[in-house]
Formats: structure tokens, sequence, C-alpha cells
């Protein structure tokens, strides 16, 4: 990090709040524009152009044009994949300003965006750069005198729609196994925090990516999403948010039907068994749902605790959370900055009221933190039964539910019990046991003795109604590919 670091939200500049096609800033073709705005002061940021159906018909006819007869198709994959490694290098060269942006418009501690978020994001774009030249079919021994081979071709356009908890790292997340596929691009950003996607447009654009490769049209999901869902030039969404709208994108899809690729919500069990190393779990326990102010898709919002230790055990954790620090984001030492918006916040609120009136144990927390900006203190429910709201629905706050179980059969299968499958965690010294619940648990991800560890390298996505495909990794880029069989008589 470098040494003269010092965020402030006073001297940063937002230099894009247009819609990005074939390569140039446009306002929305309707003149509309929205505010985004800071979550730790309410105060408005910047309007941003509300691009909708006719800015997305633009953006698809250039990515279109990017993808069919563009150079982008044709280059060598080597070059595209030095782009990559240009735009990574420099979002490097800029950590700090796009850091403090991210700050800004989401809210997440400087400490976070700047130490977690950026550097992912520049690892994962390095990873998929690192993929673009090797992509490639196989050689197939069919019956007769044939040769048969495979090709993996890009996709072609693909449309990709991002929630606003991570907003630059799902960015990252989607264009680089895009981009080193050879598939053009139409986003739309979540129009909480459209900034830092604009921003790494424009970067992307001074690298040299050619124009109509990348589009970005920020606006509103049922608006400009629904469009880029039911564009006929886009082949492929990719989409990260809530079930529910996966479902809506779904029936948006038939008719054209389109490749989807869906990383939805989660209620993840993590499990604490009395073996285990019960300091470490405690902190990936309060990692596992704070991080990021609970708005994880992945957060560990059912802890199971084994009854012989769970005095102990919520003690702990009572101890760390009372310490967490909530406040100023762009103070160095803060841990929990504000909830996205109103919107959230009051869901959370409302939450932690359903928590209370069903006579689960507020072990602390609860409440609001001061009248301005949306922050929420760290909360823990104890005493909370499987079937209560703050046991079933995904909350996205800083909210923990402790359910206690005593026997590890009956808790797989309360563990199970869910239509999330997103992932799941268990702290034991037991190995068995832990590769028991890693082969039990219907999860995308098991993580045994650590939490929220995540790798550009490792597949990412869900079981049931978590998602369909997978994010990172092979898997991430084989979903921007079509599988082409050639056969040849010879
Ligand atoms: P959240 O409640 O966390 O904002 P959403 O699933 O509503 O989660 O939003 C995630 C992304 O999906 C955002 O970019 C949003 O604008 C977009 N979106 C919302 N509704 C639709 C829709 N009907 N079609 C396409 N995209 C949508």
């Amino acid at each position: 990090m470098a040494t003269t670091f010092e965020p402030s939200s006073k001297n940063i500049s937002v230099q894009h709040t247009d819609c990005f096609i074939d390569g140039q800033w446009l306002p929305a073709q309707s003149g509309k524009t929205f505010a985004t705005i800071n979550p730790a002061t309410e105060e408005v940021i910047a309007q941003v152009a509300e691009g909708d159906a006719a800015d997305i018909d633009l953006a698809a006819q250039a990515a279109r044009r990017a993808f069919d007869t563009g150079p982008w198709r044709t280059m060598d994959a080597r070059d595209r994949g030095r782009l990559l490694y240009q735009l990574a290098d420099r979002i490097e060269s800029e950590i700090d300003d796009l850091a403090a942006l991210e700050t800004l418009d989401n809210g997440k501690p400087i400490s976070e965006s700047r130490t977690g978020d950026l550097p992912f994001v520049i690892d994962v774009l390095r990873y998929y750069a690192g993929y673009a030249d090797k992509i490639h079919g196989s050689t197939i021994p069919i019956r007769g005198r044939n040769f048969c081979y495979t090709r993996r071709e890009p996709v072609g356009v693909a449309g990709q729609i991002i929630p606003w908890n991570f907003p630059m790292l799902m960015t990252a997340w989607k264009w680089g196994p895009a981009l080193a596929a050879g598939c053009t691009i139409v986003m739309k950003p979540a129009e909480q925090t459209p900034l830092t996607c604009l921003r790494m447009a424009q970067l992307a654009h001074e690298v040299g990516f050619p124009p109509g490769v990348i589009n970005v049209v920020p606006g509103f999901g049922p608006t400009a999403g629904a469009a880029v869902v039911k564009h006929p030039s886009i082949d492929k969404v990719a989409f990260t948010g809530e079930h529910i709208t996966a479902q809506t994108i779904t029936r948006d899809s038939a008719a054209t039907l389109k490749r989807l690729t869906f990383e939805l919500g989660g209620k993840s069990p993590n499990v604490v068994f009395a073996d285990a190393d019960l300091d470490a779990a405690a902190r990936g326990a309060y990692v596992g749902l704070y991080l990021n102010q609970g708005q994880c898709c992945c957060a560990g919002s059912r802890l199971f605790v084994e009854e012989s230790i769970h005095d102990r055990f919520v003690e702990k954790l009572r101890e760390l959370t009372e310490n967490r620090r909530v406040g100023d984001p762009f103070a160095l030492d803060t841990e929990q900055g504000p909830q996205v918006d109103q919107k959230q916040f009051d869901k959370i609120m409302s939450y932690i009221d359903q928590g209370k009136a069903a006579g689960a144990t507020c072990v602390t927390g609860g409440e609001r933190v001061g009248d301005c900006g949306y922050f929420i203190q760290p909360t823990i429910f104890d005493n909370v039964t499987d079937d209560m709201p703050i046991a079933t629905d995904e909350i996205f706050g800083p909210v923990l539910s402790v359910l206690t179980f005593s026997d590890a059969q009956q808790m797989i299968e309360r563990a199970n019990n869910t239509f999330y499958g997103l992932a799941a965690a268990v702290w034991t010294r037991d190995i068995s046991r832990a590769h028991d619940f890693a082969a039990r648990v219907r999860a995308g991800t098991v993580w045994v003795n650590c939490y929220d560890m995540f790798d550009a390298a490792a597949p990412f996505g869900g079981f049931k109604m978590s998602g369909y495909g997978r994010e990172l990794g092979e898997e991430g880029l084989k979903a921007y590919t079509e599988s082409k069989t050639v056969t040849i008589a010879l």
C-alpha cells in the first residue's frame, strides 16, 4: 500500500456519469438522470445517466458489431490477454482513487476496498488474462474414417447485470472471463453503485480495448436490465442478484433462449463443533457474517453451534461484535460502514424487529447507529428456531442467527433445509467429520476451518435456488464459450 494513502471523501472527482457505448460517453437518449447517493451521509454524489431500452439497444448493436465484424474476435488470443493484463496494471496504478470511489458510492470501509476488493479485482483480471490463449477444444476418436475435433468459441455478446455489494469486483468477475473468451459486453451496473464500473470502462478504453467490446449502461433493473435480458442481439446473460429477479430474468429470456448464468442469494450454514479451535471459529463466524456490512450472498448467517460449547462461544462472539468499529467508512480503522441504501436499511431493521417479536434473544446490537447514514449495529440473535424469518430469509445485513445442535446428523438435515445452497462452513478438528459435512451439505462452496476464502481459480456458485453455473476458475470461463464439433470425412 502506498505510504501516502490518505483517503478522503472530500477530494474525489467523479469523472464519468454517462453511458459508455461504442467507445463514447453518451447521455441517456431520454435525457434522464438519477442520483447516486453516499450511504454514509445520505448526500447526492452525482447524477448518472438513466439508460433504458433505447440505450441498451445502441449498446447491444455496438457489441454485436464489435463481435461480428470488429477486430476483437480475429485478434490473436495472446493480444486479447495482453489487453486484460494492461487493464489490471492500469487499475493497480489507480488503486487508491478507485478504492476511494468505491467507498464513496457503496459505503464499504476504505480498508476493505483498498486491501480486499481492489487487489482481488486485479487478481481476477490477471488470472483470466493468462487464460485467453489457453482456450481450446479436443480431438475426438469417432467411428469410421473421420477426423473429429471441437472448437471452443466465444458465446457472443454477453449481457451482464450486477449488484451493488461488490461493484468493481463483480465487474471484474464478469469482464475477466468474457473478455478472455473473446465475447463483447453490454453491462448494466447496479443503480446504487454505478461509478466504479463506469470508471473501469474508461480505463479499458484508454488501454486500448476496441470500441464496442465493453459497453456500460447505467439504469434501473425493470427498464435497462430487462432490456438486456430481452434484446435479440445479446446471446447470454450473466446475472448476480436476488433469486426473485433471476426468476423474472428466466421468464424474460425465454423468447430468445439466452444462455443464463446466475449467482444468487444464500442463507449459508456455518457449523461449529465443540472440538474446533473456538477462537478461530469465533473469528470466522464474525468475519463470515459481518464482512461488507453483512451484504454478502455467502454470509454465514445461520450459525449452528454445538450445544456443549454454546454459552462460551456466544460470549466470544458477543465480545468480538461489541468491539466492532462502526462509522465513517473513510476512517482507516473503521470495520463497518453503512448499509448501501434506505431500502436495505429498512429491510434489515424490519428483520431485527421480527427477530425480537418472534422471541429470539438479542444478545447485542439491534439498533440504528447515529441518525444520519444507513448505519446499523452488528447484531446477534440467540435462541433462534429454524422456522423464524431471521433463520430462513436472506437479510443481507449485519444480523447473525445462532442455532444450537447436539446431533450431527440432524444438524446436516437442518443445514440443508433451505432452498438456498450457495456456501457452507464447518469448524472441527475431526477430519472425518469435516469430510462428511463437505460431502453431505448441499452447497456450491464448502469452507473447512475458514470462511470467505475466495480465489480467482476456485469456482464459485450455487446449488438449488442459489444459482446456475459457476463463476471464477475454468468453469467461469467455459460459461462464456460454446463448443463446436467439426467432423471431416477422410
Ligand atoms: P438487490 O435487491 O440486491 O438490488 P436485485 O436482484 O434487485 O438485487 O438487483 C441486482 C441487479 O439486477 C441490479 O443491477 C438491478 O438493477 C438488476 N435488476 C433488477 N430487476 C431486474 C429485472 N427485472 N431485469 C433485469 N435486471 C434487473
